[in-house]
């Protein structure tokens, strides 16, 4: 059977796929229907965060499976409450919502964020400032908080109340907040679809002190960043910033589709019953999932992932052909003077796999990568940048 054919046939064409299927693999070693093995620095756009095939995630997984896939929200589920302590645990925050995907995950903030400000600021303080060159998801909200046209045209009318900042203009920022009624401002520690730019530390530091001087809540968008792939648990935290309300999705499932929106103090009972709610949300098979996950994310590893993104970062800064790296943690981006597009295709035919953000390279690696396989794709790298 041809299924590139099968897809272009069949699949809504909204994806412009590399010419691979991926049939196997273990580890950050994938295996491709043509027969050849590819060093993985995308996994699966930072879902993976330790491979595929990962035994004890697997075993997780399985063992809800022989109990039960799914009861709804109508009863209490064990791998839920578990996984929603660790979380809290591992972040300070309070409670959480469980969801399917990142988007959904930034929804609940949005809609949190305009409730909290609703109750207890009026109910015409719902707006939100989020960033230029964000990206927080495809359903209107939240594309409608993207802080990037290309993704708005086309979908008019957005939905309303969301005001873009430029990021690094503290004065900017501080005229929307005196301009505008505001709900909370809304931020990717490093933003990942709009170029993998870290929003530099004074920057998180005018957001914090805006928000508390302004009385608005703050969001961390933390859907890809997030689950330690920063080299700390959240990314928002080499800030040292508070945020109110968090989301994450991405890697949090190991695999399946799981997200969630964690409420600080202030806004831990903003929710009431019948306020919120999803079907798939909080299944327990995901859960199980990412209990395994989390469980796994502490400062060993973190500690690993610090090591290896300052070898990518000493082996790429001054590598021929590329122009500067820029990231946090393995969320790295290379500016190259190639079409990114073009660059990621060559180096699938020199077997490294790699994800693009606008016109740069972005590598999301998994967070247990052997150093061996880094080495031989970072050594592809710097070969197909030379050229
Ligand atoms: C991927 C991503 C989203 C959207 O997540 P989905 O699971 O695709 O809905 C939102 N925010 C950020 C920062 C992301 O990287």
């Amino acid at each position: 059977m041809d299924i590139m054919a099968l897809d272009h046939r069949y699949i809504a064409q909204t994806y412009n796929r590399f010419p691979l299927q991926i049939t196997g693999g273990c580890g950050s070693l994938l295996q491709g229907a043509d027969g050849k093995e590819y060093i993985d620095l995308g996994s699966g756009i930072a879902v993976n965060i330790f491979g595929i095939n990962d035994t004890a995630w697997k075993e997780a997984v399985k063992t809800q499976l022989d109990k039960f896939q799914h009861c709804s929200n109508l009863y209490y589920n064990e791998p839920a409450s578990v996984l929603a302590k660790l979380l809290c645990e591992k972040s300070k925050m309070q409670r959480v919502f469980f969801c399917n995907s990142g988007a959904e995950a930034n929804e609940c903030a949005i809609k949190a964020a305009r409730k909290w400000a609703a109750t207890h600021k009026g109910e015409e303080y719902y707006n939100i400032i989020t960033l230029k060159k964000s990206f927080h998801g495809r359903t209107l909200a939240t594309l409608s908080a993207t802080g990037q046209e290309v993704y708005h045209k086309d979908y008019q009318p957005l939905v309303q109340g969301f005001l873009y900042a430029e990021v690094g203009n503290a004065q900017q920022l501080e005229e929307l907040l005196q301009t505008h009624a505001c709900a909370a401002i809304m931020y990717e520690a490093v933003q990942g679809e709009g170029g993998v730019m870290p929003i530099g530390q004074n920057y998180a530091d005018a957001i914090q002190a805006l928000a508390d001087k302004y009385n608005v809540l703050t969001i961390a968008d933390e859907v890809q960043l997030g689950n330690g792939r920063s080299g700390c648990f959240f990314g928002y935290m080499n800030y040292g910033l508070k945020p109110d309300l968090v989301s994450t999705a991405k890697s949090l499932g190991g695999g399946l589709p799981l997200g969630a929106t964690l409420f600080g103090e202030k806004t831990a009972n903003v929710f009431s019953h019948g306020d919120h709610g999803t079907t798939f949300g909080a299944n327990p098979v995901c859960c199980a999932g990412g209990i395994s996950i989390l469980s796994r994310i502490d400062e060993k590893l973190l500690k690993g992932v610090r090591k290896r993104s300052a070898y990518i970062i000493r082996e790429l800064s001054n590598a021929k052909g590329i122009l500067s790296v820029s990231g946090m943690g393995l969320m790295l981006g290379l500016e190259i003077p190639q079409p990114a597009r073009a660059f990621a295709q060559k180096l699938l035919e020199h077997g490294v796999l790699v994800t693009t953000a606008k016109d740069k390279i972005r590598l999301l690696p998994a967070l247990n990568i052997p150093m061996e396989q880094l080495k031989q794709a970072v050594q592809s790298i710097k070969h197909c940048a030379a050229e």
